[in-house]
C-alpha cells in the first residue's frame, strides 16, 4: 500500500470528523501507511490557513479546484453543502483523483448520475460518507438477519430524529434552501436507507409525504426568510426482498438528539438498536420457556471488530467519530483494492433514487417504483 495524499475540502462539522480520520487511520488500525495530509481548501484563504494549522495540514488554498488539481492529492475528501458535491466530486475524478464525498451524493439524481459517470470514466474510488453502516454492531446485526436468528424478516422501521432544527426561531441557514435538496429526506433519509441496503439490500417502491413544520426562519441581519425545504419526511417502503418498512424523519424533533431507532421483526424475533445508545443492540428470540423470553442487550466489546482496534475492554464504548475512522480505514482498503465495506456511487445511486421517488410520490401523492435499471450520463 502506498501513503495516500490526503487534500480536504471544508473544516465544519464534517470536514472536522475527515481531518480526524485521516489524522488517526494509521495509529488506530496500525496496517495502512500513515497519509499525507498534503492540502486543505476552505472558502477563504485566511480561514483554510487557520483550520490548516488546527487540522495538521501542510498547506492551505482558498480555491478548491487547486487542491484538485494539485498532484500531491491523491485522495479528495469532500465535505461542504449539498450543492457543492457534484462540481467537487466531477473536477476531483476528471483529475485522476479517489473521492470520499459526504451524504447526500446530490441535490438532484440528474447530477448524482453525472457523478456516478465521471467515476466510472475515471476508474477512481468514488466512495459516500454514511459512516451509521460502520458500526460493529450494524455487522452484528446482519450476520444475525443472514444467520437466521429472527427468521424471515417482514417488517422493518427506522425512525430518525434530531433537534436541531427544532427552534422556530432557529436562524435560516443553508439546510432551509431547495439548493440543498428536499430536507429532512436528503439529509436524514439517506442515512435510513444507507442502513437498510446494507441490512437488506434495495428498495422496490414507496409511498412518501412531507411537511414543513415553520414556513420561515429569521435571518441573521434582520428579517426572515421563507422556508424552502421539509424538515419532516414520512415514507412507507416495499423492500425488494418483500418485507415492508416505515421511514419516519424529523430535524425539528425537540428531545431528540441523534436519534435513529432502527426495529427489525422476522419470524422467529426482533432487532433493536439506537444512535443514540450507539454501543447497544437488543436481541429477542423467540426460544426456550415462554415465561423467559425477553430482549436481551449486547454491549460492543473486543469480539465485534473493528472495535478491538480501539480499545482491548468490553462495554467502554465507540463514538461518532470513530465510525468515520473506520470508513476512512475501508476506503484506504478498496484503494489498494481490497473488498471494503463502503456504499460506493455504484451502490449511492440507488440510494438516490430511492430519495428522488420518494420526493416524487410526497409530490404526487401516490404509490412510486424505485428505478433499478443503470442508466449513465455523459
Ligand atoms: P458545515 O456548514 O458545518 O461545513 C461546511 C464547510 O464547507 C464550511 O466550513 C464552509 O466554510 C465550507 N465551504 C463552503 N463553501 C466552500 C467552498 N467553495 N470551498 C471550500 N469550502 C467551502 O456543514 P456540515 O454539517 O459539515 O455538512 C457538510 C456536508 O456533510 C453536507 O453534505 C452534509 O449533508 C454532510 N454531513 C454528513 C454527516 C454524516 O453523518 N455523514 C453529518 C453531517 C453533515
Amino acid at each position: 500500500m502506498k501513503s495516500l495524499g490526503v487534500g480536504l475540502i471544508g473544516t465544519g462539522y464534517m470536514g472536522k470528523c475527515h481531518a480526524l480520520a485521516w489524522n488517526a487511520v494509521a495509529s488506530v488500525f496500525g496496517d495502512v501507511p500513515r497519509p499525507r495530509l498534503a492540502m486543505l481548501a476552505e472558502a477563504s484563504q485566511e480561514l483554510a490557513e487557520t483550520k490548516a494549522r488546527e487540522l495538521g495540514f501542510e498547506r492551505a488554498t482558498g480555491d478548491w479546484r487547486s487542491l484538485v488539481a494539485d498532484p500531491a492529492v491523491d485522495v479528495v475528501s469532500i465535505t461542504t453543502p449539498n450543492a457543492f458535491h457534484p462540481e467537487m466530486a466531477i473536477a476531483a475524478l476528471e483529475a485522476g483523483k479517489h473521492v470520499w464525498c459526504e451524504k447526500p451524493m446530490a441535490v438532484r439524481l440528474t447530477d448524482a448520475e453525472r457523478m456516478l459517470a465521471a467515476a466510472h470514466a475515471s476508474g477512481k474510488v468514488a466512495a459516500l460518507g454514511y459512516n451509521y453502516i460502520q458500526n460493529p454492531l450494524v455487522g452484528l446485526m446482519r450476520r444475525a438477519i443472514e444467520e437466521g436468528r429472527i427468521g424471515t424478516v417482514n417488517h422493518v422501521r427506522i425512525e430518525m430524529d434530531e433537534d436541531f432544527m427544532a427552534d422556530p426561531e432557529e436562524l435560516f441557514y443553508w439546510k432551509s434552501e431547495a439548493t440543498s435538496g428536499h430536507g429532512a429526506l436528503d439529509d436524514f433519509g439517506v442515512h435510513a436507507l444507507s442502513l437498510l441496503w446494507v441490512l437488506f439490500g434495495g428498495v422496490a417502491r414507496v409511498c412518501g409525504h412531507m411537511a414543513k413544520p415553520y414556513v420561515d426562519r429569521p435571518l441573521k441581519n434582520g428579517g426572515r426568510r421563507a422556508v424552502e425545504t421539509y424538515d419532516i419526511a414520512t415514507t412507507m417502503l416495499e423492500l425488494e426482498n418483500g418485507a415492508s418498512g416505515i421511514i419516519c424523519l424529523n430535524r425539528s424533533a425537540w428531545g431528540r438528539k441523534g436519534r435513529i431507532f432502527v426495529q427489525i421483526f422476522g419470524s422467529k424475533g426482533t432487532l433493536v438498536y439506537d444512535q443514540e445508545r450507539m454501543n447497544e443492540v437488543q436481541l429477542y428470540v423467540a426460544e426456550g420457556a415462554r415465561e423467559e423470553q425477553g430482549f436481551r442487550t449486547i454491549l460492543t466489546a473486543p469480539h465485534h471488530p473493528p472495535y478491538d482496534k480501539f480499545l482491548p475492554a468490553p462495554g467502554h464504548g465507540l463514538g461518532f467519530n470513530e465510525l468515520k475512522i473506520i470508513e476512512c480505514r475501508q476506503l484506504i482498503g478498496r484503494i489498494a483494492g481490497e473488498t471494503a465495506r463502503l456504499i460506493d456511487f455504484e451502490n449511492g445511486i440507488r440510494i438516490e433514487r430511492t430519495v428522488d421517488a420518494i420526493a416524487r410520490s410526497a409530490h404526487e401523492g401516490r404509490w412510486v417504483e424505485v428505478r433499478r435499471d443503470r442508466v449513465l450520463t455523459g
